[in-house]
Parts: structure tokens; C-alpha cells; sequence
């Protein structure tokens, strides 16, 4: 166990000094946890150093692009979470409603440092922009929702992740290691700072701006750290054993749910790989799943970190972009609208359970995500407006949307981290996938069935 914040986490992001303040502020908006944060340790040990307490804020914008009351019930749930386990630190955390950069910088004027975690995502990093500008004081940030630090891994858009692998690998033993909590000497809970009482989520989600239209799903999967770890151990005693035999079987649910939990950082990586490690369910799984959850993962926020334009068609590679142009003006067999789509109105029940597990449980396997994008690129008038309606859908039902995963992967579908293949109609040289390979790889007949049951009986599979 160790209680040291590697130094290739940490980042000064302006140049002024720790002053005489009140207070060490860590301002939270990425890492939504109390535990394995390493952002909140290292702000600890500053509190420490500096003789000070330590302020945890948390700024809650209603204007988040594509976030809706779906979203912010989960990750409101999560915030519930991090003030119980502050709170027994002795740690005072506050929620306060407004732009996120805003609140930071009202709460640091009183501050001698300002603290923060590190994203991958361009309204985020505009964010944390302002902050190191409009601060009286140093303002440092610390990567903490990466195994490897994601400069130190690689300092430019890696190919593929057969070109990240290797990167990673040479980092993993240095970065892959328990973080200990640091206690605070100085206890905060006797600062007053005015919040929102988050025992009331639902009078807060009330006082938003929402788009309310996509139900929340607390019903299925509530958000928070405690949950998630409660998944994660039941994923680890009961379906763990089968998860390389099954992780392409979407009838089966041989898979760990961690998504949602990682995007809102209500858990850490770090403590989800190193607990996939001790489980010692077999190295193939263990290794296919640290695959999975490092290799793949680190490779998507690679490629938004390095990429400005991860959000659209533009981002694509040039050989993607050309074979799709070239097959623009190809003749479809079927054309549906978004609406179409968003309904699960087309001619294809494997399609259509998919969408219907996406809607009614915001998740979906990973197997029929890559059938569903695919069928989207097939089924559009064009490869652009393919491109914006699986981000569209997808960053409004997943809970996990939203996320360097979400960009990377609905990239994917379009040639992105990919090579070219056959050349054929519509796709032109980019993957394909068909309904008679899905059959042939998976029991996709079960998998309609199996969604029909959780959505007939309002449930979830996870637990
Ligand atoms: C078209 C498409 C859209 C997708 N959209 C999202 C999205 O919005 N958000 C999201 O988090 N993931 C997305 N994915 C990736 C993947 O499908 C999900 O991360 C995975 O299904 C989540 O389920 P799980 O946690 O049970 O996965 P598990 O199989 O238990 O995997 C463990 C962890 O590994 C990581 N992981 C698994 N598969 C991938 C992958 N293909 N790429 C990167 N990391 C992966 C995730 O962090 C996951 O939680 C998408 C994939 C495709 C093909």
C-alpha cells in the first residue's frame, strides 16, 4: 500500500504561488469518488503540509451538452455517496449549482491552492483553462482516471491499440498500485459554505433545466461508489469464470458493468484492474479483461486527448473518409429516419432489441454495440449523417455516453483505430458486419429474447 501520488500525475497549470488562504480547495468535477482518487489524496497531503483544511467542491451545471435527467440522477446519486465517505473523513464537501469553472473560482478566492482532476473532453479542459487563469493562486491538477498517465503513455494519437499496448505495458507496474488514504490533520466540517442538500436529489433535479424526456434509471442501476463495488464483486464471484467465453455472447451477461461507473469516476481503475487481479479467476480472463479496461479504454482517451475534432466526421482516418465518400451516392436497401431508429422501428429484430435494451437500461453489450453502429452507417442517406445520429443516440440513452469511450467508439464504427477491409457497397473499405455473421458468432435470437424479459420486467441484469 502506498500513499504516494506518482509525480507523472501531476501537472502545475499556471504559474502562481500557494498563498496565505483559508483553505485547500480540491475542486472535484471528473473523479466523482472518496477513494483511489488521487487528485483528492495529494490535495489531502497539500492540506497537511500547508498546516490547513481541506474544501471539496463540486460545481453542478444544468447545461452540460447532451446530459439529461437520466444522467444527472445517476450522477447526483454518486455525489450522495462522496459526501457520506468525506463526511467520515472529516472532510467537508459542498455542491453548488452554476458552471463548474464558476464555482471553482468563487470558493478559491478564499483558498491557498486550488486542486484539481484531469479530462479528456474539450468543454472540460476550457474549464480547467479558466480556472488556472481567473485564480488568485497555484491551481494543479492531477490525472487520476487513467491507469498510465496519458502524455506519459504516449505523446501523440496512437493508430491502434496494437500501437498503444506496448506503451502502456512498459508503465503498468509503475502505475498500476494501491493508493492508501492520507488522513486530514485539519478537520473542515465546521467551514460554512452554502450547497445543495443532496439528500433532496430529486427537489434538485426539479430546480433544474433538464431534458427530462429520458427517464432515469435508479430503478435498474443507481450511481455511486457503493454500488458500483457491490457489481463489481458480484461480477467477480459470479461471472467472472466465463468472461473470454462469453464476452462476445450478448445473450449472456458475463460482463462487469463498470462502464457507467467509470465514466462518472465513481470508481477508480486503478482499484477495478488491481481487484480483476486479485480475484485469480484465470489469466486469460484477467488478461482479456485488463485488455479491455486499460489498453482499450487508455486508447479512447488517447485519441480524444490528441484529437480536437473527436466528435465529428472530420476525425476520421483519410482512408476512411475517402472510401465512404467514394460510396456516398450508393444505393441503400433500407434508409430510416433517426426517429426511426430511436423508436426500434426497422426491419431488423436483432437491431431493434439492441435499441430497446439501450433505451429501457441505458447499456448495451458491447457485441450488439458494434452491430448496432454498423447498421446505422448502412441504413443512413449519408456517412455524416450516420456519424451524428450514433452519437446522438448513443450519448442520450447510455449511461455510460458522453464519455472519451463514446467518441472513440462510435468512431470505430466508421473506420477509426481500424484498417481497411473487402470493398463493398455503402461502406465501401470499412468493417462490415452482418445479421447472418451475428448468428453465426452469438445466439442473437436469445438476445432479443433476453431484452424483451428485462424490458417486460422493468429489470436490469447486472445483479
Ligand atoms: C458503437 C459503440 C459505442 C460505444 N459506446 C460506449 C460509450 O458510450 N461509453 C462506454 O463506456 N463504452 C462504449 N463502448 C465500449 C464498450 O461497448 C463498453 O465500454 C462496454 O460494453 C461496457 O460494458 P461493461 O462495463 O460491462 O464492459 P466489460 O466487458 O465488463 O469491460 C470492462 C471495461 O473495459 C472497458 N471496455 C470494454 N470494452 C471496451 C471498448 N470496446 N472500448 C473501450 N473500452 C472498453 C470499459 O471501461 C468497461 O467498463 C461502445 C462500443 C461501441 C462499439
Amino acid at each position: 500500500m502506498t500513499k504516494h501520488v506518482q509525480e507523472e500525475r501531476i501537472r502545475h497549470l499556471n504559474d502562481k504561488d500557494v498563498r496565505e488562504g483559508d483553505y485547500v480547495l480540491y475542486w472535484m468535477q471528473e473523479a466523482q469518488r472518496a477513494e483511489y482518487n488521487h487528485a483528492l489524496e495529494y490535495a489531502v497531503q497539500r492540506a497537511n503540509e500547508l498546516e490547513q483544511s481541506l474544501l471539496v467542491v463540486f460545481g453542478l451545471t444544468d447545461g452540460y451538452p447532451e446530459a439529461n435527467l437520466r444522467h444527472y440522477t445517476f450522477l447526483l446519486e454518486g455525489l450522495r455517496d462522496v459526501e457520506e465517505a468525506l463526511k467520515e473523513r472529516k472532510i467537508e464537501f459542498v455542491v453548488r449549482s452554476g458552471s463548474p469553472e464558476e464555482v471553482a473560482l468563487d470558493l478559491g478566492k478564499d483558498a491557498s491552492l486550488i486542486v484539481c482532476d484531469m479530462s479528456y473532453l474539450r468543454l472540460q479542459k476550457d474549464w480547467r483553462e479558466k480556472v488556472a487563469e481567473g485564480a488568485d493562486c497555484a491551481v494543479v491538477q492531477v490525472e487520476t482516471e487513467v491507469v498510465v498517465p496519458v502524455e506519459l503513455a504516449s505523446d501523440k494519437q496512437e493508430h491502434a491499440a496494437r500501437t498503444l499496448r506496448p506503451k502502456i505495458s512498459e508503465y503498468l507496474d509503475d502505475f498500476l498500485v494501491e493508493l492508501q488514504p492520507t488522513a486530514i490533520d485539519k478537520q473542515s466540517l465546521n467551514i460554512e459554505a452554502d450547497g445543495l442538500d443532496l439528500s433532496k436529489i430529486e427537489k434538485i433535479l426539479e430546480d433544474m433545466d433538464l431534458d427530462g424526456s429520458v427517464e432515469p434509471l435508479s430503478h435498474l442501476y443507481k450511481g455511486g461508489t457503493n454500488e458500483a463495488k457491490e457489481i463489481l464483486e458480484d461480477f467477480l464471484n459470479n461471472r467472472f469464470d466465463d468472461y473470454v467465453e462469453n464476452r462476445n455472447q450478448p445473450q449472456t451477461n458475463d460482463v462487469s458493468h463498470m462502464s457507467k461507473y467509470l465514466h462518472y469516476g465513481h470508481i477508480s481503475p486503478v482499484y477495478v484492474a488491481l481487484r480483476i487481479r486479485e480475484a485469480g479467476k484465470g489469466r486469460e480472463n484477467v488478461d482479456s479483461y485488463i485488455e479491455e479496461l486499460i489498453v482499450r479504454r487508455e486508447l479512447s482517451i488517447n485519441f480524444c486527448h490528441y484529437t480536437p475534432d473527436y466528435d465529428s466526421f472530420s476525425c476520421l482516418p483519410d482512408w476512411a473518409k475517402k472510401t465512404l465518400k467514394e460510396h456516398k451516392d450508393d444505393e441503400r436497401e433500407y434508409v430510416y429516419t433517426r426517429e426511426q431508429l430511436e423508436d426500434a422501428a426497422t426491419h431488423d429484430e436483432y437491431w431493434n432489441a439492441a435499441m430497446k435494451e439501450m433505451r429501457h437500461t441505458g447499456y448495451m453489450h458491447n457485441y450488439m454495440r458494434m452491430y448496432w453502429g454498423k447498421k446505422i452507417l448502412e441504413w443512413s442517406n449519408t456517412p455524416e449523417y450516420a456519424y451524428s445520429t450514433t452519437l446522438y443516440l448513443n450519448n442520450k440513452y447510455f449511461l455510460d455516453g458522453r464519455d472519451p469511450n463514446s467518441y472513440a467508439n462510435v468512431s470505430w464504427v466508421f473506420g477509426q483505430h481500424d484498417r481497411g477491409w473487402k470493398e463493398r457497397e455503402v461502406y465501401g473499405k470499412v468493417r462490415y458486419m452482418s445479421a447472418g455473421g451475428l448468428e453465426r458468432k452469438a445466439k442473437p435470437k436469445q438476445y432479443v429474447e433476453k431484452v424483451e424479459r428485462l424490458v417486460e420486467e422493468g429489470r436490469a441484469e447486472a445483479l
